[in-house]
């Protein structure tokens, strides 16, 4: 089967735009999410760019090859500029200027020299391509399953382009290494129509999984203090339980003492403060993921130690917190917490919790700021 180079061009640039189409689409449905725009117009642009370079009739003319190669070469600085973006990460303008830049200032010596065009174009989109892939796997976000597929498919167009500018230059009898170091070949354009939509997939795919992520996020964690919310926690509680089956388990309530009367004197936006020294406190004296507010004023703790431990722990958090509460307040009025601590083995998450609660009901009769065990 012959695969006509022109055919497939006009399947190429007619895709290209499909797929920049619809990543412009996602994005205008989610504007937050630049980097979809970003990579819609990369594919615009490598659509314009091979679609100007081989479409028109002869020998592409020097403004054409420049103003082409320029566009293709805009196409990977904006693929690269879109996974940065991705990531959260500064600096745009000159990784997307850089290429063609260096491309506008060579253009006029090589221009005669299709060997050494193809070298610097190889050069360029390959090493946008691998910068690409090295940003969605060294900086990360959060651990997407997608965004790992398309640092596979990044890597495989760096290696592809940097290739082809190697084997450009060296001649071969081998018919395919040939055709594959040319300026544009069916093999070529056979490549980049299978890669394009599956790379498109995986973008759109990250943005899915992204938003997927982050909504997740919200429903587990506390707004005002950046904590686990009570969900979170008793989710966490559980898988603690279930794990140790037989080895105690200690859970520590904690409830803020008088914590009405300090809104009442210095106002609900420094009570909302004491809230995130609090949390904080919790996070410098706990490991992650064994702690939460429960709501208001009450937060939780749950951990795999005995009772001996745990009561040492909390000491230190009730010591701790009465400390960083003051210097909050900045007043020498006292911020000071309330804790009832129970432990159990063998036992479900509510009942290891109505334990702590009684204890905490007694240190809140014994006067307050005092660690009760159950
Ligand atoms: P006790 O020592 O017996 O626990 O007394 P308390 O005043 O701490 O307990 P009470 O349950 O009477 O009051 C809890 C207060 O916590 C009432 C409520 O206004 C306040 N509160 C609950 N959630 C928030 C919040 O998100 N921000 C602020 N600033 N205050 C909150
Ligand atoms: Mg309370
Ligand atoms: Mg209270």
């Amino acid at each position: 089967m012959v695969l006509d180079p022109a055919t497939l061009t006009v399947a190429f640039v007619l895709l290209s735009a499909v797929l920049g189409t619809l990543l412009i689409f996602s994005w205008t449905l989610n504007r937050r999410l630049n980097a979809m725009a970003w990579w819609g117009s990369a594919f615009w642009l490598i659509g314009i760019g091979i679609g100007t370079a081989n479409l028109g009739k002869g020998p592409p003319s020097y403004p054409v090859l420049l103003l082409a190669n320029a566009a293709g070469i805009l196409a990977y600085g904006a693929l690269y500029v879109g996974c940065r973006i991705f990531n959260d990460r500064r600096g745009l303008i000159i990784p997307l200027g850089l290429g063609v830049a260096i491309w506008a200032a060579a253009f006029p010596f090589i221009y005669d020299s299709q060997g050494y065009r193809l070298i610097l174009a190889c050069i360029l989109t390959g090493s946008y391509s691998g910068l690409a892939a090295w940003e969605l796997w060294r900086h990360a976000v959060q651990p997407l399953a997608s965004q790992r597929v398309a640092v596979v498919l990044l890597s495989g167009l760096a290696v592809f382009n940097l290739l082809r500018g190697l084997l450009g230059i060296s001649l071969t009898s081998v018919p395919w290494i040939d055709s594959f170091g040319r300026r544009w070949s069916s093999e070529m354009a056979l490549f980049l129509v299978v890669i394009g939509p599956t790379l498109a997939f995986m973008f759109l795919s990250m943005a899915k999984e992204r938003l997927k992520f982050e909504y997740k996020q919200a429903a587990l964690v506390d707004d005002l203090t950046g904590i686990p919310n009570r969900r979170a926690f008793l989710q966490a509680a559980s898988r603690l339980l279930d794990r140790l089956h037989d080895r105690p388990a200690s859970c520590l309530l904690f409830d803020l003492d008088n914590f009405k009367a300090i809104n009442d004197r210095h106002g609900h936006a420094a009570g909302d403060r004491i809230l995130g020294v609090f949390a904080r406190t919790l996070s410098d004296n706990l490991p992650k993921g064994t702690f939460g507010r429960l709501g208001g004023e009450e937060f939780a703790a749950i951990l795999p130690m005995g009772e001996k431990d745990a009561a040492r722990l909390a000491e230190n958090i009730r010591h701790a917190f009465a400390e960083a509460g003051r210097a909050a307040l900045a007043t020498n009025e006292e911020v000071t917490v309330s804790i009832g601590c129970a432990t159990v083995s063998r036992s479900m998450t509510e009942d290891l919790l109505r334990r702590a609660d009684r204890a905490l009901y007694r240190a809140k009769e014994s006067g307050r700021n005092i660690v009760v065990m159950a």
